[in-house]
C-alpha cells in the first residue's frame, strides 16, 4: 500500500517516495530509508508533550517498517550547553541546571539522558539505530563551521561569536511558507528581535566564543579559540554523518518550524551545496494540558513519574498518544488519559486468550487488513486505526485476533495480550505489607509516609487504589 504523508515543505499530503526509488535523486545510492529526529536538550525529566515527539518518531518508524523498509532512524542527544531559548543569547541550559543541582553539566546531561532513554523503554520506544550525543561530533560539527566560513556565509561578531549571514541563503525561511516573506520582511522591521552584533534578525550563531570573565564548563578548544556550538548546528553534522547530506525525512515538533529547522536547512544546504535537504519535513504538533499551553508557572508540564504516581500505566499514555494523529494538537486531561487507560483495559479483556498467530500473507486481502494499512498510511491516522479494531471486534473471526495480534507486535506494542486482566494475578506479600502499613499511615495523617508507600508499590509494578474502606491493587 502506499504511504501519503503530509510535507511542511509543500504543506499537503504527499506520497511517500523514498530517495533510493527516486528518479530525481542524484545523490550515491542508498540501500535505506533514512530519518533524523530532534531530541530537546537533556536538562530536565521529559514531559509528556516531549514524549509525543519520540512517539511520533516511533510511529515514523514502525510505519516505514510495516511497509517493508529498512529504515535508519536517527535521534539526537544534545548533551552540550546551549542557551536557554532559541535566541542565541542568554544562560546556558546545562550549566544553569548544573548550578541548581550542584553537580556538573556532564552529570546533568548524562543523569537525563538515562531519565529519557528509560521513559522510552516504559512507553515501548525502541531506541532508534543510532542516537549520537552532540559532545562526540564537536569535529564534525567544527568542519561544517569551517566550510561555511570558506564560502563567505558566514562573518564574525567580536567577543560574541560566528554568525550565519541569512542574507547571503537563498529561500532563507522557505519553511515557514506561505507567508515566509512577509515574516521576514516584519522582523527585519524590527519585531522583537535583540540584534547584538548582528547584521539582520535571522542570522544566527553557528558557534559562540567563550566569555572573557566567566568560565563555562563545556567549553572546547576550536579553530577560533574556545567557545561552544551554536545550538543548530549540531543537527546538521550528526544528520549527515549518519544519513548523508541528503535524506529522506527530518522530523520535530512543530515549534521548529519557525527557527530551529530554517536554519539546520539553510546551514546544511549551503555547507554541502545540496537542495532538498530532505525530502520530507514532518513535524507533530503540540500537546496542549486542558485546552491550554503547557507552562512552568501554571503547573502542569507533567512527566512520566506524574503519570504513575496517579496510578496510570505509561502505557496508558501510550494508548492516548494514540488517540490523535500526531499532525493535530492533542489535548491533555486526565479524564482524557482515564478515558485511554478505560479503552486499553477493555481491549485487553476483549482479547485475553485470542493471541492467534498466522503469516501475514494469510490475512492480507481481509477488508480489516486493508483498513488498518488505510489508516495507517493515510498520513499515520491513528484514531481511525484504533476505531478500525474497535469495529472489527464486534464481530471478531479467528482471522481478526490474527490482524490484530500482528497489529500489536508490530505497531501498537500496548500489552494487549500480556497484560493479565485484574482478578487472575497473584499480589506480592511485600505490595500487600506496603498497602497495609499505608493505610495505617493515612489514618495517622502522614501523608508524606503514604505517598512514598505508594512508590514502592508502584517499583514493583502494581497500583494502589482506595475504596470505601480498604484499598484494592491492580497490575500496572
Ligand atoms: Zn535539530
Amino acid at each position: 500500500m502506499q504511504l501519503y504523508i503530509y510535507n511542511t515543505l509543500t504543506r499537503q499530503k504527499e506520497e511517500f517516495i523514498p530517495l533510493m526509488e527516486d528518479p530525481n535523486y542524484k545523490g550515491p545510492k542508498k540501500d535505506f530509508v533514512g530519518m533524523y529526529s530532534c531530541w530537546p536538550t537533556v536538562y530536565r525529566d521529559p514531559s509528556i508533550g516531549n514524549y509525543r515527539a519520540t512517539f511520533t518518531a516511533d510511529l515514523i518508524r514502525n510505519t516505514l517498517k510495516l511497509l517493508g523498509y529498512n529504515v535508519q532512524a536517527v535521534m539526537n542527544i544534545t548533551d552540550v550547553g546551549h542557551l536557554v531559548s532559541d535566541a542565541d543569547d542568554g544562560e546556558d541550559k546545562l550549566e544553569k541546571w548544573a548550578k541548581r543541582e550542584g553537580i556538573t553539566a556532564r552529570e546533568v546531561a548524562q543523569k537525563y539522558e538515562k531519565i529519557f532513554k528509560e521513559g522510552m523503554k516504559l512507553l515501548h520506544i525502541d531506541e532508534f539505530n543510532v542516537m549520537p550525543r552532540a559532545t562526540e561530533h564537536i569535529e564534525e560539527q567544527i568542519a561544517l563551521v569551517k566550510t561555511l566560513e570558506e564560502k563567505w556565509y558566514t562573518y564574525t561578531v567580536e567577543w560574541d561569536g560566528i554568525y550565519m549571514d541569512t542574507s547571503k541563503v537563498e529561500n532563507y525561511g522557505e519553511l515557514m511558507w506561505p507567508n515566509y516573506k512577509k515574516r521576514l520582511a516584519d522582523l527585519n522591521a524590527g519585531e522583537r528581535v535583540e540584534m547584538g552584533g548582528k547584521k539582520h534578525p535571522t542570522d544566527f550563531a553557528l558557534r559562540k566564543f567563550a566569555p572573557e570573565n566567566e568560565k563555562r564548563q563545556m567549553e572546547r578548544d576550536s579553530p577560533w579559540g574556545r567557545g561552544f556550538p551554536g545550538w543548530h548546528i549540531e543537527c546538521s553534522a550528526m544528520s549527515s554523518k549518519y544519513l548523508w547530506h541528503q535524506f529522506d525525512i527530518h522530523h520535530g515538533g512543530a515549534d521548529h518550524i519557525t527557527i530551529h529547522h530554517p536554519n539546520e536547512i539553510a546551514q546544511s544546504e549551503c555547507g554541502f551545496d545540496v537542495h532538498p535537504r530532505v525530502k520530507y519535513r514532518i513535524h507533530n504538533e503540540f500537546l496542549q494540558v486542558d485546552g491550554g499551553k503547557m507552562s512552568k508557572s501554571l503547573g502542569n508540564v507533567y512527566n512520566l513519574k506524574d503519570i504513575e504516581a496517579k496510578g496510570f500505566s505509561p502505557l496508558d499514555l501510550r494508548y492516548f498518544y494514540f488517540m490523535a494523529q500526531y499532525s493535530n494538537f492533542q489535548n491533555f486531561t486526565w479524564d482524557q488519559l482515564e478515558a485511554a487507560k478505560n479503552t486499553r483495559h477493555s481491549l485487553i479483556k476483549k482479547l485475553q486468550w485470542k493471541k492467534t498467530i498466522q503469516d501475514k500473507k494469510d490475512f492480507e486481502s481481509d477488508p480489516l487488513f486493508q483498513q488498518i494499512m488505510e489508516a495507517i498510511c493515510d498520513n499515520m491516522n491513528t484514531p481511525k486505526l484504533l476505531a478500525a479494531v474497535q469495529w472489527a471486534l464486534n464481530t471478531a473471526t479467528e482471522t481478526t485476533y490474527a490482524i490484530i495480534t500482528w497489529l500489536e507486535d508490530n505497531f501498537l506494542k500496548l500489552w494487549l495480550f500480556e497484560t493479565i486482566v485484574e482478578e487472575k494475578f497473584d499480589i506480592p506479600a511485600e505490595v500487600i505489607a506496603f498497602a497495609d502499613q499505608r493505610v495505617e499511615a493515612k489514618k495517622s495523617k502522614d501523608f508524606a509516609l503514604a505517598d512514598e508507600l505508594r512508590s514502592k508499590i508502584t517499583e514493583l509494578w502494581f497500583q494502589v487504589k482506595d475504596t470505601k474502606d480498604s484499598y484494592e491493587i491492580s497490575k500496572l
